[in-house]
């Protein structure tokens, strides 16, 4: 039975619990405030990430200028 780290959202309390996979996905409680705690792996919610900035490509390309007959 594998051992799980927990991060506690509500307090902030991390603490370590013996799962089985299928327990997972129902999380722990946590010892400090009871509140529900998922685990990130459980295939729930994505761990809170800042998006990464959508980087433009500044290497001189992509220039829209149109050269204008007349
Ligand atoms: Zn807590």
């Amino acid at each position: 039975m594998p051992l799980y780290s927990f991060h506690c959202p509500a307090c902030g309390q991390d603490f370590d619990r013996f799962l089985r996979l299928s327990q997972l996905a129902d999380g722990a409680a946590c010892p400090a405030c009871s509140a529900p705690v998922s685990h990130p792996a459980a295939g729930g919610a994505a761990p809170a990430q800042a998006p990464a900035p959508a980087q433009e490509p500044s290497s001189g390309s992509g220039s829209c200028l149109i050269p204008q007959r007349g």
